[in-house]
C-alpha cells in the first residue's frame, strides 16, 4: 500500500502553485508521543527557514497499526503537514520475533515498580526495525531532495532498544553519506538525550497535539479503544506525564501509574 501526496499543487496562499514544494526535512511519524513532538520540532524549524516538512508513516503488521495510522493522519492535519507518505513493510511481520508483530508472543504487562524497564532488550523489540524505517526515509529524502531526516528516538527512559543509541545514528549517517547520490542527508535526533517527562513538557510548549497520539502496544484495534495502561509504552508514557505534572488526555483501561 502506498499513499502519497507529493504533487505540490497547493502552495500556501497560492504563491507556490505548480512549483515543487520546498521540502528540507522528512520526519518519521509513527503516531506516538515521541514522534509527534519530534514532528512538531521539525515543523517549527522548517517554519523558521521557510521550508516544509514531509511526514513518513510505516505500517509493519504491528498489533495497533490501524490506530497508529489514524494518529499519524490526525497529527499531520494538526501540524499542517501536507506532504505525506504511508507505506507498508511486509518483511518485519513475516519475520516476526517480536510481541508487536507475532500474536503468539504476549505483550508484557508491567506491574509494581516496573524498575526493570530499559535494563534488558524486551520482547517488544522489533528486530532492526529502525534500520528499515530509516532506509525508506533516506530513499524518499533523496527523491524530495531533502537533507534531514528527523526521528524521535529516545535513549533515556526508553524501553532499552539498541536502535535508539546515539552511536547507531552516527553509524547510519555514515551509511547514508556513502550510499546516496549526493551524500548530503543526515539524521536528526532532537529527543535522544531527553527524559520522557522533558519530551512531554517540550511538546506542550510547542503545542504538539499529544492528545492525538497513540503509544499503546496492545490495545487500539478499533477506533475509540482505550490504551491498556500496563504495557511498557503506556507505563513509560503515564510516568512521563506524571513527572511533567501534566494530564494525559487519552483514555486508559487501567492506569498502572497513578495520575496526580
Ligand atoms: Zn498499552
Amino acid at each position: 500500500m502506498a499513499e502519497a501526496n507529493q504533487s505540490g499543487q497547493l502552495g500556501q496562499g497560492g504563491e507556490r502553485r505548480n512549483l515543487r514544494p520546498n521540502v528540507r526535512s522528512v520526519v518519521l511519524l509513527s503516531g506516538g508521543m515521541d514522534s509527534c513532538v519530534c514532528a512538531a520540532i521539525a515543523v517549527a524549524e522548517a517554519r523558521d527557514s521557510g521550508t516544509e516538512v514531509a511526514a513518513l508513516h510505516i505500517s509493519y503488521g504491528q498489533r495497533t497499526e490501524a490506530r497508529e495510522r489514524q494518529a499519524f493522519l490526525a497529527i499531520c492535519d494538526h501540524l499542517e503537514i501536507r506532504q505525506r507518505l504511508i507505506v507498508r513493510n511486509e518483511a518485519l511481520r513475516a519475520i516476526g520475533g517480536s510481541a508487536l508483530t507475532d500474536v503468539n508472543i504476549a505483550v508484557p504487562e508491567i506491574t509494581g515498580e516496573s524498575a526493570h524497564i530499559g535494563q534488558t532488550v524486551p520482547v517488544t523489540y522489533v528486530p532492526f526495525r529502525n534500520a528499515h524505517f530509516l532506509a525508506v526515509a533516506v530513499s524518499w529524502a533523496e527523491v524530495l531532495e531533502a537533507s534531514q531526516i528527523y526521528i524521535g528516538a529516545v535513549e533515556q527512559d526508553s524501553s532499552g532498544y539498541p536502535d535508539c543509541r546515539p552511536a547507531y545514528y552516527e553509524a547510519y549517517n555514515q551509511v547514508i553519506r556513502l550510499g546516496t547520490k549526493e551524500g548530503n542527508i543526515s539524521i536528526v535526533t532532537p529527543l535522544i538525550a531527553l527524559r520522557k517527562s522533558q519530551i512531554v513538557s517540550h511538546g506542550l510548549e510547542l503545542g504538539a497535539p499529544l492528545d492525538l497520539t497513540w503509544s499503546c502496544y496492545s490495545h487500539g484495534d478499533g477506533a475509540g479503544d482505550a490504551a491498556c495502561g500496563v504495557c511498557d509504552s503506556c507505563v513509560l508514557r503515564l510516568r512521563a506525564f506524571q513527572d511533567a505534572g501534566a494530564a494525559d488526555a487519552i483514555p486508559y483501561t487501567v492506569r498502572a501509574v497513578s495520575a496526580d
